[in-house]
């Protein structure tokens, strides 16, 4: 037998027991599928949402950032086909009140019929057979609980930048092509979530429509799956735990011409985290005709008028967070000692140093304390004055920190200070006054 993998054990109970991850509502017994982060998580998941950010806002002339509001007029959800098609096909058993999908691959028998076998409570012909059931989160708005004020939590972002394409084209006096990009929740009430924060039913997208000229297309959709690539080998996840995957015929979603899914090699297997889709003119055009609203494009150079194309890029930014905690996990041995430890890129680690009085007397703290201060106006850093250096260094291994300062003796003599690798296990002495040079220099990236 292969022996078990059990990364995904260990990584959920290191994120618990560092504060990456907590499950929601934990003292009430937990609410499925929904994650919280905790305070190393928060400032993980924001350094990569801002390396995204930055990477295709800031950092590109044709990109556009925007932050739509979750709740939106129910007709975006009739033009965007969600409404009738936002679905998965769901089998109830009567007996035990389990609820599967229809592809379960442990469900024997034929649902609906006498031969269907529930997984769960082992009874025959309690299987009803596969029901469509919607994956929106309705709510209502307003004081009234009628029909007419139901509205859903949004299931994607990108709809959201579908409406606005105008008043973004029209205020930043951008050119086709030109893209929007937006970070924000998405909610769907996934029937089979699991593995960890892998699939949830409220997560975080960080999508890019980028709109284009009707023939130009295929073009930019080549260029964008190869930048999404390069993107995330850049945050250094290892490139033969990355691959694409084309959608076939039938994986296509019903606006896609074209679709490759960025995928990643999980201790579960291969699974999207990352989609890149030519979405055609499907949802600008479904839009004009729900709303009455002309959405064309007129290209003044040429006169031509057109309703644009869209290549997306949809990514989960807890998916993202998954593939780098699950890239960066591993465990070696120090000196005969085993230790565990994430080997985040520098730039997004949650704290870049841990500043480590070797004791705690002869004025170390106090000296510790001071660049500690000084340190903290640059970086998230960390002060730690609590058991052996060894389990210091330990904690901040577990927690991805890329440097260890400390102080010790000599510093009270020569203001020096030792820095220690977190991959290398290296320690370099240096002139405290030097510190925030050298953590600069090994921090950009
Ligand atoms: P899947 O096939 O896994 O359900 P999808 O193909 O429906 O995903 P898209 O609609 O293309 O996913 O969404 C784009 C990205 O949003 C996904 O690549 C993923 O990173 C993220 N995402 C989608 N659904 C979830 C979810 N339930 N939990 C966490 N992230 C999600």
């Amino acid at each position: 037998m292969p022996p078990v993998d059990n990364t995904m054990e260990k990584l959920v109970s290191l994120a618990k027991r560092r504060g990456f991850v907590f499950q929601s509502s934990e003292i009430y017994g937990g609410l499925g599928s929904v994650w919280d982060y905790g305070p190393l998580g928060v400032e993980l998941k924001k350094n990569i949402k801002e390396r995204w950010w930055r990477s295709l806002v800031h950092e590109r002339e044709d990109i556009e950032g925007l932050d739509a509001a979750i709740l939106m007029h129910p007709k975006v959800w009739e033009a965007s086909g969600h409404v009738s098609g936002f679905t998965d096909p769901l089998i109830d058993c009567k007996q035990c009140k389990n609820r599967f999908r229809a592809d379960d691959p442990r469900i024997k028998g034929t649902p609906g019929e006498p031969s269907g076998q529930c997984p769960v409570c082992g009874n025959k012909g309690t299987l009803t057979a596969p029901r469509l059931f919607n994956l929106m989160f309705k709510t209502v708005m307003g004081p009234v609980e009628e029909a007419a004020a139901v509205v859903y939590l949004r299931p994607e972002t990108a709809q959201g930048i579908y409406v606005n394409y105008l008043n973004v084209l029209q205020s930043s006096r951008q050119k086709i092509p030109f893209g929007i990009a937006q970070i924000g929740k998405a909610f769907r009430n996934e029937i089979t979530p699991g593995n960890f924060t892998f699939r949830t039913r409220e997560f975080e997208q960080m999508e890019m429509q980028f709109f284009v000229k009707p023939g130009t297309d295929r073009e930019w959709f080549e260029f964008w799956r190869h930048e999404r690539m390069r993107w995330i080998q850049g945050l250094g996840v290892r490139p033969e735990k990355l691959r694409f995957h084309q959608h076939t015929k039938e994986e296509l979603a019903h606006y896609a011409k074209d679709a490759y899914d960025i995928e990643y090699e999980f201790p579960f297997g291969w699974q999207e985290f990352e989609g890149i889709h030519n979405r055609t003119d499907f949802d600008l055009s479904r839009h004009q005709e729900y709303s009455g609203k002309k959405l064309e494009y007129l290209d003044t150079g040429t006169n031509e008028r057109f309703i644009p194309y869209v290549v997306e890029t949809s990514a989960g930014a807890d998916r993202t967070t998954l593939v780098l905690l699950a890239d960066a996990y591993r465990e070696d041995e120090v000196a005969g000692e085993k230790r565990v430890v994430l080997g985040l890129h520098p730039a997004l680690a949650p704290l870049k140093a841990a500043v480590f009085p070797l004791v705690n007397k002869d004025g170390m703290p106090e000296l510790a304390r001071r660049v500690f201060d000084d340190l903290r106006k640059h970086y998230n850093v960390f002060y730690d004055d609590g058991g052996s250096i060894g389990r210091r260094y330990r904690r901040q291994d577990e927690a991805g920190t890329p440097f260890g300062i400390t102080i010790d003796g000599q510093t009270l003599q020569d203001q020096t200070v030792t820095v220690r690798d977190r991959d290398t296990l290296q320690q370099v002495r240096l002139a405290g006054d030097r510190l925030v040079e050298y953590l600069a220099e090994r921090l950009r990236g």
